[in-house]
């Protein structure tokens, strides 16, 4: 990296604006790159993912390439603070978990060197920027290449094209490098053509509450499997000729949830159609080739596309996956299942194309991303499958790389692990539990990291909110995206309870607290917008009321993304991951809190489980109904208003949506969000996420922290122990065991 360096010295910054400054040093970087980008392996592994929310690249890069400190030095010789392009650009062709998911799978792969590609869809527009008006979420469009996108590669004479029945369009490939002991790339397809195919990369999720935006969704789905399929195989084809048997021995693709396992149809399409093969072995060389993961068993989430739909503008596709369910049904009654065992398989049902159906049918390797989670699509969701193809299943826990989550964000706690134990652990192929018993020494210095954090957090949030929070207050933080089964309502309730019990004094030596909520809600999710309403009407109650903002206050941060998370996680004391018990598949946002020296105030929910597990209950804070237990209220009647009728504070809590305490301006929201609790509606139970239920033991699990923070050094111990036990979380372990398990690269 020498010559990047020699030619950053020569770079005349004189006069430029850091939007000029990013762009010549971003292509610097890409100039040196240009010769390092590793070749196919004889055996690679896809990455299929409709989502890659893969946040800033320009410090990660040059982190990765090893040159992040010689281009701060260098330009802090030329009068520029390498903070400056902080405000640039923020790449979110993702919502949340499930795309930073894939953003650090690539990552991992690249610093482990194994051969991983990424194919996914390049939005014109990613996630809506997130401001806040009145307390309400305005939603603006996230023009991310308007700086330019200096660390993407226009493949042109790399393009194809995509058919649907009605016209067609042309997939572009842009390359983003994936550095690492290999450099890989993540290829996202720009679609071109006539106005109706530039339609399918223009938006990352089009609102899909309309036949049209179902339509257009089923299109960019086919349109980045297709590209990514007709692309393998034309490869195989060149470099092992048209015998397909072989395929699955060179490639082994990975399906990210549901989104592209239309690509499992499209293989088949082209082994009949363009290579000769016969359906039987199409689907044999298919079944060997894919593997899928499943991310939700919320049912609103599995996707079932209209057969009319599909057979509309992908008729052979169609044709494809009926006769996929023929073949399915046979296999079963052959197998032995019942009539109602098979219903509950069929790939067809009802008219529609059940995808999740789909792709274990079709698929070698079928994961979880927790061990709870697996364990609940053993038992629950694929229960059938699980029966009748039970070497399929296995459980791959999620990770987050600990090079973006924890050396890049967090420099100064890197520092103290080095110097505690070793800088081994930065590699990828190591750890840090050579940190274990050794935090015991160093809870001084860890504190002062933190402080350190916390001071940066709040100017940061000065800066971008407006709001002051004092140094030294304990920071609670929940950021993620808003949905009810996360509960964010339920924080808002406990926080409300706590307020009440500051101002009428049944609290005393409360140490002073903030909470920070960042999280953005879709589009038309009428009562999540209702909930960052509410917090924001409790926000400023408490913040305005000169009784108690010495001792708490509220944040609702505006925009939260990927680069926000990068300065909340470090600076955070207690990560709140209170989601139902049974609904939160992983988590990955509880991960980076705990790598980072946070402890986890959760349920025993997704990864919350395997944390507990691997840092101790006792450096941690559980509450609320478990798995089995809500299984057991779900069964017995569970009342809410019961709840409400015995506990005052609950009530007062509740009643503060419709007593005038708070307002919604008049739009009827907060009714509904009350009635939510305590009348249910047409489609569901009322308090369907047990709110109430595990109310109580929220506050009380928040209380306790807040007492054993005045401890100091106790609190920082367990704090510590989150860090030492945190390895096992490292994306870098997740994809060692895909790579040994599944992929076999
Ligand atoms: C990690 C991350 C998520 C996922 O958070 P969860 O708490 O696991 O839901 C969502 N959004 C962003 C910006 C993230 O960095």
């Amino acid at each position: 990296m020498k010559k990047f360096e020699e030619e950053l010295q020569k770079l005349n910054a004189d006069n430029k604006d850091a939007i000029t400054l990013y762009r010549e040093i971003s292509e610097l970087a890409m100039e040196s790159l240009r010769e390092r980008i590793s070749p196919p392996a004889e055996r690679n592994a896809y990455y299929l993912s409709i989502e890659y929310l893969l946040g800033r690249s320009f410090y990660n890069n040059l982190m990765e390439l090893g040159v992040l400190d010689s281009t701060k030095r260098i330009l802090a010789e030329k009068g520029i603070d390498i903070n400056v392009f902080e405000e640039i650009e923020d790449a979110a062709l993702g919502n949340g978990g499930l795309g930073r998911l894939a953003a650090c799978f690539l990552d991992s792969a690249a610093a482990l060197g194994l051969p991983l590609y990424g194919y996914g869809i390049r939005y014109k527009y990613g996630l809506f920027k997130q401001k806040l008006e009145d307390g309400r979420q305005i939603e603006l469009p996230d023009d991310w290449q308007r700086y330019g996108d200096p660390w993407s590669v226009r493949r042109e004479n790399e393009k194809r094209v995509v058919e649907f029945a009605d016209f067609s369009v042309t997939a572009v490939p842009y390359d983003i490098p994936v550095i690492g002991k290999r450099v890989n790339t993540l290829r996202l397809f720009q679609a071109e053509g006539s106005d109706e195919a530039k339609k399918i990369s223009e938006w990352l999720y089009p609102p899909d509450d309309t036949e049209e935006g179902k339509l257009l969704r089923l299109r960019q789905e086919y349109f980045f499997s297709a590209a990514a399929i007709g692309e393998l195989t034309e490869r195989h084809a060149a470099r092992y000729g048209k015998n397909f048997d072989a395929f699955p021995q060179h490639n082994t693709l990975q399906l990210n949830d549901t989104h592209p396992v239309i690509a499992v149809a499209e293989l088949i399409r082209l082994l009949t159609e363009k290579y000769g093969a016969s359906f039987k072995n199409a689907v044999n060389i298919a079944k060997a080739s894919f593997n899928y993961t499943n991310h939700t068993v919320l049912p609103e989430a599995l996707e079932c596309w209209n057969e009319s739909l599909v057979k509309k503008i992908l008729p052979k596709i169609a044709d494809i996956i009926e006769r996929l369910n023929k073949i399915q049904e046979k296999e079963l009654k052959a197998l032995g299942c019942t009539k109602e065992e098979i219903a509950d398989m069929a790939i067809y049902r009802n008219g529609t194309f059940a995808m999740a159906n789909l792709a274990v049918y079709m698929s070698s390797a079928v994961n979880g991303v927790a061990a709870l989670h697996t364990e609940i699509l053993k038992n629950g969701l694929f229960r059938n499958a699980y029966r009748v193809f039970p070497d399929k299943f296995r459980n791959k826990t999620n990770g987050v790389t600990k090079r973006r989550w924890l050396m890049l964000c967090n420099p100064e706690l890197a520092d103290l692990i080095d110097k505690t134990a070793g800088k081994g652990w930065r590699d990828a192929d190591s750890d840090y539990s050579a940190l274990i018993g050794k935090t015991d020494g160093i809870t001084k210095e860890f504190t002062e990291v933190k402080s350190e954090k916390k001071r940066q957090l709040f100017n940061h949030i000065a800066k971008h909110e407006g709001i002051t929070i004092p140094n030294g207050f304990l920071v609670y933080a929940q950021v993620k995206r808003l949905h009810e089964y996360k509960r964010q309502f339920m924080t808002a309730f406990a926080i409300y309870e706590l307020y009440v019990m500051l101002k009428n004094k049944s609290i005393t030596n409360f140490y002073p607290s903030v909470f920070i909520f960042g999280a953005k809600s879709a589009p038309s999710y009428r009562r999540a917008k209702a909930i960052i309403k509410f917090i924001n009407e409790i926000a400023s109650l408490v913040n305005n009321d000169p009784e108690v903002s010495d001792k708490l206050k509220v944040v609702f941060v505006q925009n939260y993304n990927v680069s926000y998370a990068e300065k909340i996680v470090p600076g955070t004391d207690v990560s709140l991951q209170v989601s139902t018990a049974g609904l939160e598949a992983s988590g990955t946002g509880n991960m980076k809190f705990m790598m980072n020296g946070a402890v986890t105030c959760g349920t025993m929910d997704g990864a919350n489980v395997e944390i507990v597990e691997h840092a101790g209950r006792e450096n941690n804070y559980i509450f609320g109904a478990t798995v089995q237990e809500i299984e057991a209220l779900k069964n017995g009647g569970y009342n809410p208003n019961a709840v409400l009728a015995e506990n005052e504070l609950h009530r007062k809590a509740v009643e503060s949506l419709v007593d005038g305490s708070f307002s919604d301006g008049g739009t009827g929201e907060f009714k509904e969000l009350y009635n939510s609790l305590t009348v249910g509606a047409s489609w569901h139970k009322p308090d369907q996420y047990y709110i109430l239920n595990d109310l109580e033991s929220y506050v009380n699990a928040l209380l306790a922290i807040n007492r054993d923070y005045a401890e100091g050094k106790v609190f920082a111990r367990k704090q510590l122990e989150n860090v030492a036990r945190s390895s096992y979380f490292s994306s870098d372990r997740t994809i060692k065991e895909y790579a040994q398990d599944i992929w076999h690269i």
